[in-house]
């Protein structure tokens, strides 16, 4: 049975994750050689890429020859979206997936064959079943109300049966009748696992306090949006369940999932090659950080290859107690990753990410969400949603501290019932204006 390709790939992953981690390469460099020679001969872009290259398929044997691909840029898969497809395959049989939107709200779509999506399931149920979340009742608290519709035709299409899930986008809390209605089946369940963006899930939670709706929660599982290690704290302590991380993107689905001791975070290697480059495109060694690079190794019908998504990372060579062979990404300052936008210049002109800012975030009582925008390298305007305990004392001390990691800047604090989700119903923590003109 055609639907039911993900059981056996999923007692596959269940079986290779044992496996040791050169054994793995071997897989991964099989099936690396097969994309590959499939890519040359049937993909327009990679076809040419390689002739201007001087490069043939075959000479790439091993990860370590993987490096004579000159890396692909979210730009050129833009830009040439349908040469990415392969010729041989029949493109009504092609099911395509949206990236969300960048600031300028443009989508891509990368297409895959059902079975290539199976593939990509199985490993999210595999790190479902590490989490204790395998075929419980799946709230979703992400994306925008269009990307709601959308997951729910290709969730349907390709997994409701497997997952039971009710979706919400942040976009929606604001429209009474859909927040109405998640909560009523929020409240049905007992054994309910939270998914979703942690600013989406954080927002949800203050709106369940405001209507006095007490529940329990098996796991919280984080996606798309970084997760600040002082609201896993706070999810931890509010719920007293497992709060686990993971990553992945429309491009390639699951690359990496946190492992169930917490600590590293499981590279899908079966189904994913992550590298780590400098600046110069250049490998790193294990423990330093880089750009990522991703190569999805099940998607033929319009292969990625070395695809650099905009995340910093930094691969680790420790052997994870879990035993579990899979490559590992070791978390920087808690996360899994940065994304190469989310940071503040310094008054010295240093990048301050992210995670540096989630002291903010210490404390529910106080703080309940921020954003920083910084208006020229001497501004920064510092918005703010005020909790009970907020006070005269909070905002000086926040203010130390963002002088010590700023340097010399002149601060603003603005304080504001609310700060509205973006377009792709994430919450953006840091802006400069030069990336957005109307924040
Ligand atoms: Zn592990």
């Amino acid at each position: 049975m055609g639907s039911m390709g993900y059981v056996n790939y999923l007692k596959g992953l269940e079986r290779s994750q044992w496996f040791k981690r050169k054994d793995l390469e071997k897989l991964q460099e099989r099936k690396l050689r097969y994309l590959l020679k499939t890519s040359y001969k049937h993909v327009p872009y990679y076809h040419d890429l390689f002739k201007k290259a001087g490069i043939t398929p075959e000479e790439i044997r091993s990860l370590d020859d993987l490096e004579k691909i000159p890396v692909l840029t979210r730009e050129s898969l833009k830009t040439q979206t349908n040469r990415f497809i392969a010729n041989n395959i029949d493109p009504r049989k092609l099911i395509p997936d949206y990236t969300s939107g960048t600031t300028t709200g443009e989508r891509l779509s990368i297409k895959r064959l059902k079975e290539t999506y199976d593939r990509a399931i199985s490993a999210e149920l595999r790190a479902y079943r590490w989490y204790g979340a395998y075929r419980k009742m799946f709230y979703y608290v992400t994306g925008t109300d269009v990307d709601v519709e959308k997951n729910r035709t290709l969730k349907k299409r390709l997994y409701n049966f497997v997952t039971k899930t009710i979706t919400i986008s942040p976009l929606e809390f604001s429209m009474k009748k859909r927040l109405d209605r998640f909560l009523k089946e929020l409240k049905k369940n007992k054994r309910r696992v939270l998914y979703g963006t942690p600013s989406g899930i954080c927002k949800l939670v203050d709106i369940l306090d405001e209507r006095n709706i007490d529940i329990n929660l098996d796991v919280i599982i984080s996606t798309d949006e970084p997760l600040l290690k002082e609201q896993r704290k706070y999810l931890e302590d509010r719920y007293g369940c497992e709060v686990y991380d993971i990553y992945g993107t429309s491009e390639v689905w699951g690359i990496a999932f946190e492992c169930s001791l917490h600590g590293l975070y499981h590279i899908t290697s079966e189904n994913v090659i992550v590298e780590v480059v400098n600046e110069n495109l250049e490998r790193v060694s294990p423990g330093e950080r880089g750009r990522i690079l991703l190569t999805d190794l099940n998607n033929t019908e319009m292969p990625i290859i070395r695809y650099d998504i905009g995340d910093f990372g930094i691969i680790s060579d420790d052997e994870c107690e879990c035993g579990r062979g899979l490559h590992a990404l070791r978390p920087i300052d808690g996360q899994m990753v940065l994304r190469e936008t989310n940071y503040i210049l310094s008054s010295s002109g240093k990048k301050i990410f992210l995670p540096e800012f989630g002291f903010l975030l210490e404390d529910h009582s106080k703080v309940k969400q921020f954003q920083i925008l910084q208006r020229s390298r001497k501004k920064i305007l510092v918005r703010i949603v005020k909790g009970r305990d907020y006070d005269k004392k909070t905002e000086e001390s926040i203010f130390r501290r963002l002088l010590s990691l700023l340097g010399d800047v002149e601060i603003e604090f603005r304080y504001v019932k609310d700060i509205p989700f973006d377009k792709n119903g994430e919450h953006r923590y840091v802006m400069r204006t030069e990336f957005t003109r109307s924040p």
